[in-house]
């Protein structure tokens, strides 16, 4: 295939969000047609709703290895971050009012703990060393006697480091304090055992993992109690006001169970084309750098910066080719203002406004990395000789 008169379009952005899978669409179907009840109505309309509602949710719990009782359904995974972190610190509240999160969490826990700073509490933001990970040794050192709550993602969704969770929960456990895990981007993507990993609360969303959008959970560990931040009707188990949105609960709970059935699989490929798309810019490409760790890192995801090249400029570019990526930079009143997990990583100013994050998918092939390539090649070099000449010109 030549690289510049390639027709179809390629998407390398399934952190973003991703396609429903046909056996998702399959499995809601009905939820919006024969079986409409709702799951509340004590008549069989409503029962065969909530049928639906309880397979859906153990679904779920077989993939993270927890009962059916500690799942609470939300609107997306905002939701479930927003649940966890202002439930927990209203539970506290007056009480215990410190909280641990890093610098690089998704905006959904790091603005509902802006929010939290204006209302009385107190957030230690853990900052990340060079490849994006949380150390555990910072986070025992910022918990206090009033801190209830530590939040640490399980991977960046910018950069797909993954955080060393079994350590910062353990610790969290020793000194009697809830830990919750952003877990949207690796649900069906590495092992999760919430059991085995000591986490007490865990966000996860149906979008980016072939499921629908609008819908999420969150995981709350049996006995633990926190305030609900939706007020209403007594629905799941009186944690989430409002009718279940069960079309939604349906295709979360059989994208997880696809995506956890072909997790094996699905690491092995994506590893394969994310660390081939990586070897071939490498080559191609001089001076072109890594953000992210190396090894701790999901399979699909590969960040790169390539200086001299504007990241706006490359994303737009790439879109005129039909190759849909996202960047980490965004053009902000004139100025490149890099995303906070870029900043993070305290990379150079050149480093961090040249990022683009490539994130791969099922569907993606061998011969789509390499037609990015070559497209890649043609751009970079032209965005990085106009700056060269605008220099010489400037000179
Ligand atoms: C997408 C995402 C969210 C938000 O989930 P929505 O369902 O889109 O609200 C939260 N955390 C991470 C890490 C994400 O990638």
């Amino acid at each position: 295939m030549n690289s510049s008169n390639h027709k179809q379009k390629i998407y390398f952005d399934h952190s973003a969000t991703t396609p429903v899978h046909p056996q998702v669409l399959e499995a809601m179907m009905p939820c919006f047609s024969a079986n409409f009840g709702n799951a509340s109505s004590v008549h069989s309309f409503g029962q065969e709703a909530k049928v639906a509602l309880e397979e859906a949710r153990r679904q779920i719990t077989a993939v993270i290895n927890a009962e059916p009782s500690e799942i609470v359904f939300t609107s997306g995974g905002t939701e479930a971050d927003n649940l966890a972190v202002k439930g927990t610190a209203q539970f506290f509240s007056g009480r215990k009012t410190h909280i641990v999160t890093s610098a690089v969490e998704h905006h959904a826990v790091l603005y509902a703990c802006k929010y939290l700073e204006k209302n009385g509490f107190e957030v230690t933001y853990v900052p990340v060393d060079k490849f994006g990970l949380v150390s555990p040794d910072k986070v025992a050192q910022a918990i206090r006697e009033e801190t209830c709550l530590v939040s640490i993602m399980h991977a960046n969704n910018e950069i797909g480091t993954i955080n060393p969770i079994p350590e910062i929960a353990a610790l969290s456990k020793d000194r009697g304090i809830l830990f919750h895990t952003d877990a949207v981007q690796t649900l069906g993507k590495i092992p999760i055992d919430v059991k085995e990993m000591n986490i007490d609360m865990l966000s996860i969303s149906g979008h980016k993992i072939y499921g629908p959008k609008g819908i999420g959970a969150l995981y709350i560990r049996r006995g633990i109690q926190i305030e609900k931040i939706m007020h209403g009707g007594k629905h799941e188990r009186d944690r989430r006001a409002g009718t279940e949105n069960i079309p939604g609960a349906v295709g979360l709970g059989k994208a997880a169970e696809i995506c956890s059935r072909s997790m094996e699989k699905d690491r092995v490929k994506l590893t394969e084309l994310r660390d081939d798309l990586q070897r071939k810019i490498s080559d191609i490409l001089p001076e072109v750098h890594l953000n992210g760790h190396e090894t701790k890192r999901l399979p699909g995801i590969l960040n790169m910066s390539f200086p001299g090249a504007a990241s706006d400029s490359l994303l737009l570019s790439l879109d005129l080719k039909g190759i849909a990526v996202s960047n980490g930079s965004a053009c902000s009143s004139g100025t490149i203002e890099p995303s906070h997990v870029l900043k993070g990583l305290k990379l150079s100013k050149n480093l961090a406004n040249s990022a683009i994050r490539f994130s791969l998918g099922k569907e993606n092939t061998p011969e789509e990395i390499d037609v990015t390539v070559g497209v890649l090649q043609e751009i970079v070099s032209r965005l990085r000789g106009l700056k060269r000449g605008k220099k010489l010109i400037a000179a």
